[in-house]
């Protein structure tokens, strides 16, 4: 459903993606894991088109930046981008028709529900605070409901009534067929269900496993990202943790 090839992004002499190649099979939540500067955000952005970079990258079958593949492509950037002066009502609506999408209300209004941001249908943009904001950057992404969606740290920023709720949201999408990918560099935040995890570091991917390859192993998520990012087991990092601790005390 997605095919990233070999896809290199600098920013002047900086390689943010270092030859990235990965598929994502339809129907499939994929984590994007990796820490700060790992390249997830770089990736996400080139997948919608948003940067100019080498490789190729299609959408079920369609090159990432044709109309087709927009058609169903969605994001939820890291960082919300609203305008000050349109409302949350406003700002679902302007997203409702630039996908010409009919019968968008009872949408909306589930969504605002989900997300406590019912109430707040009147609030200007800059009104919001970052908590909301950051919610409704959220339902502005999922609104359209569409086909492959990204999200981007999408964690960070909600409160845990959100974090909850988008858990079951993409936990519905799944089970609905959608393609997923999710960025994160929390482990911990990786606790609903998942088909695949690509592990990124410096602008590499250093892992692509499959849930039941990781069982198969016998290997947590979190041992495998300790082997990839760290070239040791889960115990050695929190005894290295803990020695760097002693020191400093
Ligand atoms: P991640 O999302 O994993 O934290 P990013 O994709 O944001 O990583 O960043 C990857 C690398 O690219 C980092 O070294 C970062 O400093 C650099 N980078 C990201 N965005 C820009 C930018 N707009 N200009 C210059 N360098 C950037």
């Amino acid at each position: 459903m997605l095919d990233v090839n070999h896809v290199v992004k600098k920013y002047g002499k900086n390689l943010a993606c270092d030859d990235i190649t990965f598929h994502l099979n339809p129907g499939d939540m994929t984590i994007l894991l990796g820490p700060n500067g790992a390249g997830k955000s770089t990736i996400m952005k080139s997948i919608m088109g948003f940067l100019k970079y080498q490789g190729t990258i299609t959408v079920d079958g369609k090159v990432n930046k044709s109309v087709e593949a927009k058609k169903i492509l969605g994001f939820v950037p890291e960082m919300p981008s609203l305008y000050p002066n349109l409302t949350v009502s406003e700002h679902l609506e302007f997203i409702a028709r630039a996908y010409k999408m009919t019968d968008y209300k009872n949408r909306i209004d589930e969504l605002l529900t989900r997300f406590e941001l019912d109430d707040k249908r009147k609030k200007f943009g800059d009104e919001l605070s970052k908590g909301m904001q950051q919610k409704l950057n959220l339902c502005i992404g999922l609104l359209p409901n569409p086909k492959v969606l990204l999200l981007d740290e999408p964690m960070i920023g909600l409160d845990p009534h959100a974090i909850k709720e988008l858990k079951n949201v993409i936990n519905e999408m799944r089970c609905e067929g959608k393609t997923l990918l999710i960025s994160t560099h929390i482990i911990d935040s990786v606790d609903m269900l998942w088909d695949r995890t690509i592990i990124m570091q410096g602008g590499q991917v250093k892992a692509n496993v499959t849930k039941p390859e990781l069982e198969t192993k016998g290997q947590s998520l979190e041992d495998l990202f300790f082997a990839v990012t760290e070239g040791i087991s889960k115990e050695e990092a929190k005894e290295a943790d803990s020695q760097k601790e002693e020191e400093q005390a």
